[in-house]
């Protein structure tokens, strides 16, 4: 895991988020919740983090260590300690609002947003609202929020988020039982009211909204399950519709990546529900190139950590930079970086990871 102070003065590259692609490397500094900042300490900024979401971002942390809603077994952060639905002011807004006005204005022109992306989920502080709408008057970069979704029932914190840019809402599940066993909500919560206060956010909200989408194994992979969620996001119409896998070590050891045909499937159950172009998996950093260039091994990888790649396309793209496609397809294989995976009588390659293997 890449746990280094040199990460936070220097843009670091997230992998995939459970609402947060960041949150492993913000652990090292959780403890006394001072990250450094070129010269400078600062207690509720990090980063700048670069991630394919959001570009270059610089991450905001408004609650205190793992205070959270949820205790997703996914969670890279382990279980939640903090356990709550009560929103405070856990901190004074005008700290937070002065210490983002300072960092930004040190990383001035490199940032693609400012993001709340903290410990936990960023709508159990009270002042978020305030926060977002003083940080607005004083910078130009636009402001991006990731949340679990839980309190968007609560009318206030659809109104707290309506002046961000971005909102990246979680829905990792539409059946309550499923629900309860991947995200083990607060047990005051109901999902029914959770749905509903998403839906209502959607119909309102000027921004762009983003979707994610946890698959764990065993748990909410089921065809039957990914065809009400994708039925659910397409209500909301999302700017796109993430798909993540558990690739840190989780909070339990039993949530694992599903396998690359439930993978495969998934992303054509969501695709067919929001339209091409609207999906992708969320498993690695890098963008991919829009046509086959460059290194034929390394075209193929990046393009597949997006979304999977229809064998024959990968073949006929590949054809235009090697002469031996089938070759590089087999010594990425071998190497165990993609797998060939058959659904509904079509082949199609798939990223894979040799990290996604150890957690099996
Ligand atoms: S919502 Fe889930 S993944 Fe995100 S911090 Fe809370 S427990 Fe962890």
């Amino acid at each position: 895991m890449r746990v280094s102070s040199e990460l936070y003065s220097s843009p670091i590259e997230d992998a995939t988020i459970p609402g947060m692609d960041v949150l492993s490397t913000k652990m090292i500094n959780a403890a006394n919740h001072n990250y450094r900042l070129g010269d400078r300490l600062s207690k509720f900024t990090f980063g700048p983090v670069r991630s394919r979401r959001l570009g270059v971002s610089l991450g905001v942390n408004n609650v205190p260590y793992k205070t959270c809603s949820y205790s997703c077994i996914y969670c890279q952060l382990g279980r939640t300690g903090n356990f709550s639905i009560e929103r405070r002011e856990f901190y004074r807004w005008e700290d937070i609002v002065e210490d983002v006005l300072k960092s930004v204005e040190e990383l001035e022109g490199k940032l693609d947003y400012v993001t709340f992306v903290p410990d936990g989920e960023p709508l159990l502080d009270k002042s978020i609202g305030k926060e977002i709408e003083e940080i607005k008057k004083g910078i130009s970069v636009p402001i991006a929020v990731i949340t679990n979704s839980s309190l968007l029932f609560l009318e206030e914190c659809r109104r707290d988020l309506s002046e961000a840019d971005l909102v990246s809402l979680k829905v990792d599940a539409f059946n309550e039982r499923v629900w309860r066993t991947v995200n083990r909500p607060h047990p005051r919560l109901k999902l029914n009211e959770i749905l509903y206060g998403i839906e209502e956010f959607s119909k309102d909200y000027r921004g762009k909204i983003i979707t994610e989408t946890m698959l764990v194994k065993g748990f909410n992979e089921e065809r039957v399950e990914l065809e009400k969620i994708a039925s659910f996001l397409q209500r909301l119409n999302p700017h796109r519709a993430y798909i993540s896998i558990p690739v840190r070590p989780p909070a339990e050891s039993y949530a694992t990546p599903p396998e690359p045909e439930k993978l495969v499937e998934a992303y054509e159950v969501f695709r067919e529900k929001l339209g091409e172009g609207k999906v992708e998996l969320l498993n690695l950093p890098e963008p991919p190139p829009p046509s086959a260039h460059g290194d034929p091994k390394s075209w193929l990888l990046s393009v597949t950590s997006v979304h999977p790649l229809r064998l024959k396309y990968a073949l006929s793209s590949l054809r235009t930079i090697s002469e031996d496609p089938e070759k590089v397809i087999s010594e990425l294989e071998d190497g165990q970086w993609i797998r060939i995976v058959e659904y509904m009588g079509e082949k199609f390659v798939v990223r894979w990871f040799k990290d996604i293997q150890k957690l099996e």
